[in-house]
């Protein structure tokens, strides 16, 4: 038979824009020790703007931005979202679209055109490739350009903290959550600003989409884990993390349509704070079974 009170936890979570796919997940929420979240568009909104264009010595710089948006022009990644945005600023000329394209996740793409290789990313794809960039200690994203393997300089990109992150973190130590994690694909000082800035206790950064999936179980079979794990995310490249998770909770405004799918939990409108919401749902729905 089916609790019937479940039906009244579910019902409170669409009220408050949290669908939850079951009753066995809001027993499971009741007792979640650790949520795990994804850096961009979980804690940050994901908007992505370019605030600095920095070319090497006798590159010109409209040149560099020209190269990176015929790179990212057919991705849909918000890193290249906003460098379009930033090209198609400053130029009339929409960016030509490259002979074919290969985006790398976790990485960034590299494009072929008629006459040249373009590699826009970060540091990992440019060590494939043999390309030596400069020391950066920048929070920001970093998309580092080359034309045949000639680096040509980066382009910072900053995201925005959503406001609330700080606070939500606070309410879920009170809620007798025992640990909060961030994962992120991004780089160390990028990953450890956003960590320290939203008071998460750890973060593990540089991490491909696979090594999410890794570290998660690993960190699932850890030895003394009793408690439920809570994954929250927007799906972009980590739909597996959210299915393999106690409880995958995904972004529903901005997630994949693989992320809703894959999610027991779904925020509507990707406010972080609905963790919060559903837990204390969760904790007020008694199990009657009838
Ligand atoms: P996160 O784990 O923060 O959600 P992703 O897995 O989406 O990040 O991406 C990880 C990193 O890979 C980014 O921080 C960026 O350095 C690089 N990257 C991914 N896609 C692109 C792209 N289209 N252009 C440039 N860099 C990219
Ligand atoms: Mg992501």
């Amino acid at each position: 038979s089916i609790p019937l009170s479940f039906f009244g936890g579910i019902g409170g979570g669409a009220k408050h824009g949290v669908l939850i796919k079951g009753g066995n997940y809001l027993d499971a929420l009741k007792q979640v020790d650790t949520i795990v979240f994804d850096k961009t568009g979980t804690l940050t909104q994901g908007i992505f703007e370019v605030s600095n264009v920095c070319p090497m010595d006798g590159v010109d710089e409209s040149y560099l931005v020209r190269m990176a948006a015929i790179a990212e022009s057919q991705s849909t990644h918000p890193i290249a979202k906003s460098i379009l945005a930033y090209y198609n600023n400053i130029s009339k000329d929409k960016a030509m679209q490259p002979v074919q394209i290969n985006e790398l996740a976790g990485h960034g793409v590299v494009a072929d055109t008629e006459s040249e290789v373009i590699y826009a990313g970060n540091e990992k794809l440019m060590k494939q490739h043999n390309i030596d960039v400069p020391q950066n200690h920048s929070a920001g994203s970093i998309v580092h350009v080359a034309v045949n393997e000639n680096y040509l300089g980066y382009i910072l990109i900053d995201d925005v903290i959503k406001p609330e992150t700080k606070g939500v973190m606070r309410e879920l130590k009170q809620l007798g959550v025992k640990r909060t994690i961030m994962l992120t694909g991004d780089h160390e000082e990028a990953a450890k600003a956003v960590a320290k800035l939203c008071q998460v206790d750890e973060y593990q950064s540089e991490l491909l989409p696979q090594d999410k999936v890794a570290w998660f179980d690993k960190y699932k079979n850890q030895a003394g884990m009793s408690g439920k794990i809570a994954f929250v995310g927007d799906g972009i490249n980590d739909a597996p993390v959210l299915a393999g998770a106690d409880i995958g909770i995904a972004m529903g405004g901005i997630g994949s349509d693989a992320a809703i799918e894959a999610a027991d939990i779904v925020i509507m409108n990707d406010e972080i704070g609905k963790v919060v919401t559903a837990i204390k749902i969760a904790r007020k729905t008694k199990k009657i079974v009838i």
